[in-house]
């Protein structure tokens, strides 16, 4: 079908209107969009960035040596696969020590492990505020010591292979059905708060157990043949979860215009599915902000 003068005049138009914005605006068609953190929360938002903003170019930096540290072929490989459909380019042992607010968008200080830099047009945090020690430079306000802080809970993870939980110590008779999951409450005077079966592996259960301390060395008092023990400690596991009555006790989720905190999502559930929705969420506030 052809053009007429009119129609070739406002096709031209607007393809000028197109190119003038894209070369004007580079950062509205291919924002450099820097994530702290490759856990659930990091590499959903990475995800779902992916799949609306895929001229985005995504970085995610992690301080650890490796994605999600658990347990293998635990619940690593959703974040893995997350991460691997986004395409994001992960930086493994890259701690990030500070975000610098700039004319052009932020600047992101990690270390691998000499201070190495990144701009962004875009920062989202996916580890807690209270954890993560990044300093906030040139700010009218610092975004994060505004906000509320959480307490949170430590642990000590224990997996425990044996033939069964010790029916002496939890008073029970011989013929007892032992149950799936033990809990305590948080006043009880056990050094554990929750022993759960996992699962039979050659004839052995698999238990897992969420202790205040290590229990290694008195672990017999609760199992009966005890193969193996695993331990591994974790500095922050859950924030206390308290009745919250409004809202300006829940973190931001937007620090800055183009700053956002994923992971105050666990003050609401602290869980793998609440993290993927928080992410989901702010990769949503970005894609509006990022056409
Ligand atoms: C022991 C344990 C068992 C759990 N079990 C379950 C379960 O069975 N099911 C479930 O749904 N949920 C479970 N959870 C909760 C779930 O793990 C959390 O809800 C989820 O991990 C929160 O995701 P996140 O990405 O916000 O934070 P995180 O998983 O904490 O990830 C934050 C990442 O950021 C990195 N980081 C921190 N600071 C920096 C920095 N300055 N620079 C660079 N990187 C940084 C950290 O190394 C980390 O990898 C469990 C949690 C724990 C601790």
């Amino acid at each position: 079908m052809a053009l007429n003068k009119y129609q070739t005049v406002n096709v031209l138009f607007t393809f000028t209107v197109i190119l003038v914005c894209n070369f004007a605006q580079p950062g509205l068609s291919a924002p450099n969009i820097v994530i702290v953190g490759a856990g659930i929360g990091g590499s959903s938002c990475a995800y779902y960035l992916h799949q609306w903003i895929p001229q985005a170019n995504i970085t995610i930096l992690e301080a650890d040596d490796r994605i999600a540290s658990s347990v293998d072929g635990g619940n690593s490989l959703l974040p893995k696969a997350l991460i691997n459909a986004s395409k994001a380019d992960v930086m493994l042992n890259s701690l990030v020590t500070s975000v610098t607010k700039d004319p052009g968008g932020y600047v992101v200080t990690y270390n691998k492990p000499s201070p190495q830099q990144l701009l962004a047009d875009v920062v989202i945090l996916a580890a807690p505020l209270e954890w993560t020690d990044i300093a906030f430079r040139n700010f009218p306000e610092d975004p994060a010591s505004k906000q509320p802080r959480r307490t949170w809970t430590y642990w000590y993870v224990h997996y425990v292979s044996a033939k069964s939980l010790n029916n002496a110590y939890f008073n029970q008779p011989q013929n007892w059905n032992q149950p799936q999951d033990i809990l305590t409450t948080s006043n009880a005077s056990t050094t554990w708060a929750t022993i759960q079966f996992i699962t039979n592996n050659n004839g052995l259960n698999i238990y897992k157990l969420f202790c205040f301390q290590n229990i290694t060395s008195t672990i017999n008092k609760y199992f009966l043949g005890v193969k193996t023990v695993h331990v591994k400690y974790w500095k922050y596991t859950f924030p206390e979860l308290m009745p919250i009555q409004k809202d300006s006790q829940f973190q931001d989720i937007e620090l800055d215009d183009n700053l956002f905190n994923i992971n105050t999502m666990e003050s609401v559930a602290s869980a793998m599915e609440g993290s993927v929705i928080s992410g989901r969420n702010v990769a949503m506030i970005v894609k509006e902000k990022w056409p």
